[in-house]
């Protein structure tokens, strides 16, 4: 009587087994497919990219799950979302400007954009991002604090015609990390790219990567790191130096992430 209710045991078990199996080993082949495709879940076009990129197996298609796999937001970097603040930085010097609070749409548009951003930008002193209406100069999308450890982020970061989201706060983070410097790490940078020998107040001898570098190293440093980023070979045609520099401080490794990276360790 005993050994016969085990034997009914074990069956019923390798019943489950059998009706199961075949549905966890197709789940986990085509999220690895999707992986592989490296197909990013934040892009516009994820859904028509993954259903053309069609594999077929007898009784089931990876292209049905592509609507699961691009909804799927990643989960957002906690270091990060930590950082998304409501209300106005300690000494904000411009009055006319002013606080707005976070939409969730933008909070989840701001975690995108940072879970990409390479580790570097998490290793300076930093506060946080603020949300305000209008910067007092006219058509920034963003400023920072003479601290470096304050970023505001204005509407036209997310509705300025031409404007995107990522490259601005990359562009922001890298004035981050140059107000981080240390003075070595500035005199290098102003010794390698020639402004140590710019008149005050002019502009090194060119190339520029665009018109906006030409203001101050400040200003030349942070548009280079988002060049690097966003246009590396750009950057590396039209500005070597930059390009070199860049690389030698901070490796192969500064690099945009792909989506959800973070979320594998
Ligand atoms: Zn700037």
């Amino acid at each position: 009587m005993k050994v016969q209710r085990i034997y009914d045991r074990n069956a019923s078990r390798l019943a489950i087994l059998i009706i199961f199996f075949p549905y966890i080993c197709f789940a986990d082949t085509c999220l690895d497919w999707f992986k592989e495709s490296k197909i990013s879940k934040n892009d516009k076009a994820c859904i028509s990219k993954c259903t053309t990129l069609q594999m077929d197996m007898s009784t089931f298609s990876c292209s049905q799950e592509c609507e699961k796999f691009c909804s799927t937001k990643c989960e957002p970097d906690s270091y990060w979302k930590s950082k998304i603040k409501d209300g106005r930085p300690e000494k904000w010097e411009p009055r006319v400007e002013k606080s707005l609070s976070w939409t969730n749409d933008e909070k989840e548009k701001l975690q995108a954009v940072l879970g990409q951003l390479p580790n570097v930008f998490k290793k300076i002193a930093f506060k946080g991002f603020y949300r305000m209406q209008r910067s007092s100069a006219i058509g920034n999308p963003g400023s920072i604090a003479e601290s470096g450890q304050e970023i505001v982020v204005y509407n036209s970061a997310f509705d300025g015609p031409g404007l995107s989201l990522d490259k601005i706060v990359a562009h922001e983070l890298a004035h981050a990390i140059f107000l981080n410097f240390s003075k070595r790490d500035i005199k290098d940078y102003e010794t390698s790219l020639g402004w140590s020998v710019a008149y005050k107040g002019r502009a090194r001898s060119g190339p520029f990567i665009s018109n906006g570098a030409r203001d101050n190293v400040d200003e030349d440093f942070a548009t280079n790191i988002e060049y690097f980023l966003f246009a590396p070979e750009g950057l590396k045609s039209k500005v070597p130096k930059a390009y070199d520099w860049i690389l030698n401080k901070f490796s192969k490794n500064f690099k945009l992430k792909e989506a959800c990276e973070y979320e594998k360790k």
